[in-house]
């Protein structure tokens, strides 16, 4: 059967939350007991890995189409520094095949690569005293056989099956598996161990004087195992295989040498490739993976047909050996595409350096498939991924080709990402990423940012400048950091962290770094002067987002230290993800960059209706009241009695309220409206905008605000939301809406200001 175990690191992706799913499922079938809080904790314990003090780790055995077939839960105590597997089931409950054995060898070899110094687990008893139960004896034979293959024992002499309450039978072993070689269980580190899990796991259950009991019974040293009981002893496996799951998948273009323009200063050679990859296999850090070939269909959705059709045909139509240079671009008419060759080649490139020849296209396509080839490796659960290519990518635009570049390769990965959810491309070649720009510019999904040179003295000159936002929709989420000629590793380090910051708030569930390495010192085509080390701090910044990270291969030309400093990013960028799934975390879903404003403007309308339609919570005349309020405020200003509070995120609208002080009451204020984006729903914005809102009416002299929801079931979230924000049910206008459907007005009284104590 074919089958892949991977490491599961969040309940974010798509993909991963079907899998949660079958895990679920997987342990309500298998383990009737286990209450249902405890099956839904296993979502929380990725989120926060150290929720229980251990570190949880989930693997999950799959078949090639995706189905669940088996899960193990390992936790790793990294101070006294042991493992303990807490789950392991298979789909059917048969664990002894090939299945349980490779989940089962998979964590060994996790709990060594972590240093563990045992793997423990509880294992129920396999004698008719302790478990009379016939079919249930049977099975604990079998476990107990299956573990021992591994030397893997139960622990005696002690008192682990001490019942907790008197009633208690059919009480579990320990079981400690010594990992690589047939070592003694010291007695001091027995207890640390014993002690750990019945505190940290069984809190509710094992009163601290059991605990005591059970860790002082611990008296030989060291602490004894059973006796082989199923398998020979000289028939063990002792050896835990060495390959390292966490390696980075790195898929090299091997077509891309016979892609080589021979005319002279043209850097962009084939050497490139093989001085990074001369130092990465030396490094052990990656391991190799085939290029795919892909559809083209993929290339089709960030490219225009004609575009690709045409470098197709024309690089096809160079004779072997000969390049095509374009020299004439339609300025004024692009409409018609000339006939002849070498100018129609203009119709469809940015500059004059980049040729049309016969290998340029195969070249480009296979380059294609390698970032595909990459990203698919994230998708499917590693968390780095490296396309080492050429030709690069990032300079070509829907329907342009130039700077070195024909196909956009980190565009094509990103675009493919992105049916899964929200990608950000970093660009941080030395040049612009005009190509990704172009291609995502009126997106809100994809986020690009790019650090270069600045236009004034960088190609490509007429891209890169700072004022360039994003137009419609995707305004907001294109970041152009254009820096200056000379700039050291230090500077750099700074702008990076503004593009981080960027990133974070964007809250992607994929990152793609378009890496250029022509930041370095003494690369011919830059002016800036990052060594080695700087390009490891860069990497280490860039790790600590701890995205699921696909590296596309961009510039960079001076052949001399491309290897050095390509690794040395490598090194940064895989010591942070590593510290990133090893530590506690924020949850992702804080939200940096927030501003809010009080003035109208006539885009407000428009944006407005956008906002109100999205949340999907109303009918269309409901829109069209929102849409009146605020022209009623731009027309008529305060007087309009509406006023209102934007939050926005980048310069998107993506939450606001609508309050104003009720006709003939002293200081009471209705909250007419509030309507918060899907995206930033749950994320805290509703409950920052609405004290901002609170407190703007106390400052008006408010002391009362009233808000009136429907009773329905729909609105369920919405009541609880002013119930948490301090709301106060007042009363409930039965059927007011129709049957059964009451009018419920929850007010919240504002307390007077202390000003000798206010800030
Ligand atoms: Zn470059």
């Amino acid at each position: 059967m074919m089958l892949r175990i991977r490491r599961i690191y969040d309940d974010v992706l798509p993909l991963n939350q079907e899998n949660l799913r079958q895990v679920k499922d997987i342990l309500r079938s298998r383990f009737s007991e286990v209450a249902e809080d405890e099956i839904e904790a296993i979502s929380e314990k990725l989120r926060n890995p150290f929720k229980q003090r251990f570190l949880s780790i989930l693997f999950v055995a799959e078949s090639i189409k995706g189905k669940v077939l088996g899960f193990a839960m390992l936790l790793h105590e990294p101070e006294i520094g042991f493992a303990y597997l807490d789950w392991i089931a298979t789909a059917t409950g048969r664990g002894g095949g090939g299945l349980g054995g490779a989940l089962y060898e998979r964590v060994r070899q996790e709990a060594v690569a972590l240093k563990a110094k045992g793997l423990f687990f509880e294992c129920l008893p396999d004698d008719e005293k302790n478990c009379p139960d016939k079919t249930i004896l049977k099975e604990n034979r079998s476990r107990l056989r299956f573990y021992e293959q591994y030397g893997a024992r139960p622990i005696i002499h002690t008192g682990y099956e001490f019942p907790v309450k008197p009633e208690d039978n059919c009480m579990p072993h320990l079981v400690y598996d010594s990992l690589m070689e047939q070592k003694p269980l010291k007695r001091a580190f027995a207890r640390k161990v014993v002690q750990a899990v019945l505190e940290r796991k069984y809190a509710d259950l094992c009163p601290a004087e059991y605990v005591n009991r059970v860790v002082k019974s611990f008296r030989d040293d060291p602490v004894q195992v059973r006796e082989f009981r199923y398998v020979k002893p000289e028939a063990v496996v002792n050896s835990v295989s060495s390959r390292n799951f966490e390696q980075i998948a790195l898929v090299v273009n091997d077509r891309h040498d016979i892609h080589h323009v021979r005319d002279r200063g043209y850097v962009e050679s084939p050497v490139r490739v093989r001085s990074i990859l001369t130092e990465l296999d030396k490094s052990g850090l990656f391991t190799h993976i085939k290029p795919q070939p892909f559809p083209e269909r993929h290339l089709l959705e960030v490219h225009a047909t004609d575009f690709v059709r045409y470098l197709k045909r024309a690089c096809n139509d160079v004779p072997e050996g000969k390049s095509l240079y374009p020299y004439v671009f339609p300025i004024r008419n692009k409409t018609r595409p000339p006939k002849e060759p070498s100018v129609l080649s203009g119709y469809y490139c940015i500059d004059t350096f980049t040729p049309i020849n016969r290998n340029a296209f195969p070249a480009a396509r296979r380059a294609v498939d390698c970032a595909l080839t990459a990203a698919r490796e994230v998708l499917n659960g590693r968390r780095l991924s490296y396309a080492l290519i050429r030709p690069p990518g990032h300079h070509a635009e829907h329907r342009f080709f130039g700077g070195f570049c024909y196909f956009n390769n980190s565009a094509v990965a990103a675009q493919y990402l992105s049916h899964y959810g929200k990608v950000a491309i970093l660009d941080i070649d030395y040049h612009h990423g005009n190509g990704q720009q172009d291609i995502f510019y009126r997106r809100s999904d994809v986020l690009t940012v790019s650090l270069h040179g600045h236009p004034s003295f960088a190609y490509p000159y007429f891209s890169g400048f700072g004022e360039e936002l994003g137009e419609g929709e995707g305004e907001g989420f294109n970041l152009n950091l254009p820096l200056p000629e000379k700039i050291d590793g230090e500077g750099y380090h700074k702008a990076l962290a503004k593009a981080l910051n960027r990133i974070e708030a964007f809250n992607p569930s994929f990152l793609i770094v378009a890496l250029g390495l022509d930041p370095a010192k003494g690369d011919p085509t830059g002016t800036w002067s990052l060594m080695a080390k700087d390009f490891r701090v860069n990497g280490e910044a860039i790790g600590s987002l701890g995205l699921p990270t696909v590296v596309v291969q961009e510039g960079g030309y001076r052949s001399r230290t491309l290897g050095k400093n390509a690794l040395s990013f490598f090194n940064g960028l895989a010591e942070a993800l590593r510290q990133w799934a090893h530590s506690r975390h924020e949850p992702k879903n804080q939200i940096h960059g927030l501003s809010f404003r009080q003035e109208a403007v006539p885009d407000d309308i428009e944006r407005i209706e956008k906002l109100v339609e999205i949340t999907g919570f109303f009918h269309a005349d409901e829109v069209e009241v929102a849409k009146e309020l605020i022209q009623e405020r731009l027309l008529k200003g305060d007087t309009s009695g509406y006023y209102f509070l934007f939050a926005e995120h980048y310069g998107r609208l993506v939450a606001y309220t609508c309050y104003g002080p009720i006709p003939c009451t002293l200081s009471s204020y209705d909250l007419y409206w509030i309507a918060v984006h899907p995206d930033y729903q749950g994320r805290g914005v509703g409950r920052q905008l609405l004290q901002l809102t609170e407190r703007k009416i106390k400052e008006a002299g408010g002391d009362r605000i009233y808000v009136d929801t429907s009773q329905r079931v729909q609105y369920a979230s919405t009541r609880s939301f002013y119930e948490r924000c301090g709301y106060i049910l007042e009363s409930l206008l039965v059927d007011f809406y129709g049957p059964g459907d009451g009018k419920t007005i929850y007010c919240k009284k504002l307390k007077k200001e202390n000003r000798e104590q206010s800030p």
